[in-house]
């Protein structure tokens, strides 16, 4: 009998389909499963016998957004430790390529601080060249990249309001198609965020039709996931019939000030799929987000720079106007901007104030009675002061809603989040990101094991080959003979999640900064061991996935009309 490289023996074989876990040895050879056989039946150069703990497919992360987090850690720390073994990138419209030269300042300023670090060299230009520079340097993990709309439209119009021309719309379609042709998994869009949000629906169609030429998707950061939830996810169907492309609509849980729950828009998904069309949600189990303060402001004053803003809010008439501007949300702000409108302070802690004593900790509510002042005005100071260091806990889903998403079958589990380390520029200062570090686990602690939402056989084929089968990745997400190893070890009675602090929140945080989860054993990537216990192994086998269709898209595949 051959010996294979690995095996991993007496493990509780969870297949990722759905189907009930299975007692059995799994074996590795060249990267890929060689053989799954009944317990004590497999002999390996080396075996690892991890006792009856749950042996699964890689999670499979479709909405992060790791794009340049990972090139300042290749490692994917926070990513790998939680049991993904693939991130999806250049998801909400985000994508650091394609870049022109004469925007290469508005894409740097985009991305922020991170810009600046050595290890983002900004020297890609293509969609193909950014995706080499990924896979030079090694990654732990593996990545499939989107096209960014917000990218494609910077490249040709900067941060210009307004509609393209047909020429103009032309460039944004070339680069689309040659970052098709690279190996991009569709278009993704963020219709809330500046530039996206400046595009009209016409735009994002003429842009999916090249997607689909080519069977990529649509996956979407739909146009305002509160108040005009309903409006804003019918758009997005709409692109996917008019297009002919799949559609994904991200993170689509209702965020505060929706007139509905979650049924509600998941009854649009239901609706279209009834009629044939192929819709499918992601979501992440996080209530809150901890974003700067300066987010929450209009979208058209959010990339000026710093100075300007503050100039802005000190100037009483503007400030006035900026106040009504957010109550109005005319051209629907991102999520976290609803507890402005609603005036839900409680709902904003203060997270860092680099400049100002005593507000950290603290919610705006609490500085506003404390100091006898109107909330607006004590939002609008904290920026003043602290521009966009200023950042704030926004408490703004009920969780009633992530309960619903995940009993959804068309729902799949996200993170939102992006590699961090707890170490190093990724850490400095810690952001507050516990969907990073705490995604999976939390969801198999919080919503299998302690008050069952959903089955662990149920989250597992959410994590894993629900979200393969939706970007292509055929011979991932499943524990079949064939498949490339991707494999999470897993001891469910010790999963913990120590990143995730719960709404009231107290201060200190309690689990701020964030730390590693607990009872992820072993993570197998292509099968290279990268996490051992505690330790990660310093193996980078993680692989740029390129989608790839047959040649024959030039005849113009017709998608799913
Ligand atoms: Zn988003």
């Amino acid at each position: 009998m051959t010996a294979f490289d690995m095996v991993i023996a007496n493990g509780r074989i969870l297949d990722g389909c759905g189907n009930p876990w299975f007692l059995g040895d799994l074996a590795i050879g060249r990267g890929r499963i060689a053989a799954i056989a009944p317990p004590g039946t497999l002999q390996g150069q080396e075996t690892l016998d991890v006792g009856g703990r749950f042996v699964a497919p890689g999670f499979i992360d479709v909405h992060t957004h790791s794009d340049l987090s990972i090139l300042v850690n290749r490692r994917a720390e926070s990513a790998v430790r939680q049991g993904a073994t693939t991130h999806v990138i250049g998801n909400c419209g985000m994508s650091p390529a394609p870049v022109n030269e004469d925007h290469l300042a508005d894409m740097r300023h985009y991305w922020g601080r991170i810009s600046d670090q050595p290890e983002v060299t900004w020297d890609w230009r293509t969609f193909d060249q950014y995706l080499q520079t990924l896979q030079r340097g090694g990654l732990s993990i593996n990545v499939a990249s989107l096209a960014g709309h917000a990218a494609l439209r910077m490249a040709v119009m900067g941060l210009d309001d307004g509609d393209p021309t047909s020429a103009e719309l032309d460039i944004m379609r070339g680069l689309l198609t040659e970052a098709m042709e690279a190996g991009a998994f569709g278009l993704s869009t963020g219709l809330v965020y500046p530039p996206g949000c400046f595009a009209g629906t016409d735009e994002i169609i003429a842009l999916s039709q090249v997607a689909s030429r080519y069977c990529g998707l649509y996956a979407s950061h739909i146009r305002g996931e509160r108040e005009t939830i309903l409006e804003a996810v019918a758009e997005a169907i709409r692109i996917g019939y008019e297009a002919g492309v799949p559609v994904q609509i991200s993170h689509n849980a209702p965020k505060f000030g929706a007139p509905c729950d979650a049924t509600a828009n998941l009854r649009l998904v239901e609706e279209a799929r009834a009629r044939g069309q192929d819709v499918t949600v992601d979501n992440d189990v996080h209530t809150d987000l901890g974003p700067p303060l300066s987010g929450g402001l209009p979208q058209h004053i959010q990339e000026r720079p710093v100075v300007e803003i503050a100039a802005l809010l000190q100037d009483p008439n503007t400030r006035c106007q900026i106040r009504e501007e957010i109550v109005l949300d005319r051209r629907p702000a991102f999520g976290p901007a609803g507890l402005l409108k609603h005036g839900q302070w409680h709902r904003i802690t203060i997270l860092h104030a680099p400049q100002s004593q005593g507000v950290v900790g603290k919610t705006i509510a609490t500085i506003a009675l404390e100091r006898g002042q109107d909330p607006f005005d004590v939002y609008f100071d904290l920026i003043i002061v602290s521009g966009h260091d200023a950042e704030a806990i926004f408490d703004y889903i009920d969780e009633a809603n992530i309960r619903i998403l995940l009993q959804h079958p068309a729902v799949m589990i996200c993170s939102d989040g992006q590699v961090l380390a707890p170490y190093g520029f990724l850490n400095d200062p810690p952001p507050y990101s516990p969907c990073s570090y705490g995604e999976f686990p939390g969801v198999l602690e919080r919503y299998v094991r302690d008050e069952p939402v959903l089955t662990l056989e149920e989250a597992v084929r959410k994590m894993t080959s629900f979200p393969a089968q939706r970007f292509g990745l055929m011979d991932r997400g499943m524990l079949r003979p064939g498949a490339w190893a991707d494999i999470v070890v897993f001891d469910l009675e010790r999963i913990r999640d120590r990143a995730t602090s719960l709404y009231p929140h107290t201060y200190p945080f309690e689990n701020y900064p964030h730390r590693y989860p607990e009872g992820i054993d072993y993570v197998f990537v292509n099968g290279v061991l990268v996490i051992e216990g505690e330790r990660h192994t310093g193996a980078l086998p993680g692989q740029v996935l390129r989608h790839r269709v047959n040649a024959h898209h030039e005849s113009g595949v017709t998608g799913n009309r």
